[in-house]
């Protein structure tokens, strides 16, 4: 392989508000050490069907402020088979592109491990996904947003369920990890946290729940995360509605909104820090890593490692939460 002269660079999977800011970080940090950049639109799709566009540094102009991804992003099945890798291969070499920079999460850098070693080609991957769930990074791009958003949420229905004294579920995004609904529980105020990681049975609940009612405030908000393994907000409401009917209970789904809106200062700082990252380490001769922040610092991460390993919430915030929710 010769020196990098043109890199690709695309977002995959589910949006998250920082992955335009990384798109900037990348391209100008690409343009400032000479090499040419080629934006994917639409993931591994865009990489099949060759949907590319040479970008200058006005191609990202006044995107640092803009939620969602301005390269689109799609799920992509082909991109699971041998053939659509292989087309995928095609357009890169037709396309003279040299190595790629790919923004997403657990998925997203799966496909890239398993085209990395099957073409022996040079990937740098990104952490994009509001999950935070992926291991060897504090902090994935996007998290600290969703994170505040939730925040936002939570602090309105709560002057709703104080007014009407009422219990409310409110499920938030995380599909296998607890990390949104924890962390957001922990920094609302909120009564409890349901996660994927830990079973929660609905006796357990009226503890909580009688707790948030003996408060002056007279109500109890519970995060639950989104997971088959939780079985989401309407389960539990159900079951507590059920076996304790003289609560009024209500269930709000926080949904998409979680996804959108303007990135934080945390977000930006973290998509630009890894997005120049990702160029320098692709000219140092460095390949099939994912670019995380540890302590403060960019660290390097085999995908191997980031993608078998789980990242774990850390039990001692399930403890706080309980402690100052009495
Ligand atoms: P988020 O966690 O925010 O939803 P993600 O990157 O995990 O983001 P996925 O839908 O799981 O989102 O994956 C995105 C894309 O990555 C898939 O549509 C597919 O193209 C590719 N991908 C996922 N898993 C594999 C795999 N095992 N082999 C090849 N490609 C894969």
């Amino acid at each position: 392989m010769g020196a990098i002269k043109t890199i690709g660079l695309l977002t995959s999977g589910g949006d998250a508000p920082g992955m335009n800011a990384a798109i900037r970080a990348v391209t100008r940090a690409a343009i400032y050490n000479d090499l040419r950049v080629k934006a994917i639109y639409r993931g591994f799709k865009g990489l099949i069907t060759g949907e590319i566009v040479e970008f200058k540094t006005q191609n990202v102009s006044n995107i640092i402020q803009q939620g969602g991804t301005i390269l689109k992003t799609a799920r992509c099945e082909e991109f699971k088979t041998v053939e659509g890798r292989r087309q995928a291969y095609e357009t890169l070499v037709k396309e003279e592109i040299d190595a790629l920079v790919v923004i997403g999460g657990d998925g997203t850098l799966t496909g890239a491990r398993i085209f990395a070693s099957e073409f022996d080609y040079p990937i740098v991957g990104l952490p994009g996904t509001i999950d935070n769930d992926i291991f060897g990074t504090d902090a994935t791009i996007g998290y600290d947003t969703a994170l505040n958003t939730i925040l936002d949420a939570v602090d309105k229905i709560r002057d709703t369920a104080s007014s009407h004294e009422r219990l409310f579920f409110i499920e938030v995004m995380g599909r296998d990890a607890g990390f949104l609904a924890l962390n957001g529980a922990l920094a609302s105020g909120a009564e409890a946290a349901i996660i994927p990681e830990i079973a929660t049975e609905v006796d357990q609940l009226e503890e909580v729940i009688k707790k948030g009612f003996r408060k002056s405030k007279n109500s109890s908000i519970v995060l639950v995360a989104e997971s088959e393994k939780t079985g989401g907000a309407m389960h539990y409401a159900d079951r507590v509605k059920k076996e304790y009917p003289e609560y009024d209970v209500r269930v709000v789904i926080l949904g998409h909104v979680q996804r959108g809106g303007s990135p934080t200062a945390f977000d930006r700082i973290l998509a630009s820090r890894l997005g120049e990252a990702a160029i320098e380490s692709l000219i140092d001769g460095q390949r099939n890593i994912l670019l995380g922040i540890d302590n403060d610092k960019v660290v390097a991460i085999p995908f191997s490692k980031a993608i078998k390993n789980d990242k774990p919430v850390d039990p001692e915030l399930l403890k706080v939460l309980k402690i100052l929710s009495i």
